[in-house]
């Protein structure tokens, strides 16, 4: 379950909070009982990222030790 750090805007007190993703909008009360809360962009490491780099395509196109690789067919 991902951590989502907030920080409260009465008392000025962070504080961490493991909640779904799908609450993680939700208001959250600092420990004192506040409400008055904002989510912070932590950098928390959740395992599975989406957006993964495309591979890029690779050049030539050959299987790789072929002869005709390095143009001595000829
Ligand atoms: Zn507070």
């Amino acid at each position: 379950m991902p951590r989502y750090e907030y920080r409260c805007r009465t008392c000025g007190d962070t504080f961490e909070l493991s909640r779904p993703m799908a609450q993680s909008s939700d208001p959250a009360a600092c420990p004192s009982g506040h409400d008055d809360t904002v989510k912070l962009l932590s950098t928390v490491a959740v395992a599975g990222s989406a957006s993964a780099p495309a591979p890029a395509p690779r050049a030539g196109g050959g299987g790789g030790g072929g002869c005709c690789g390095g143009g001595c067919c000829g």
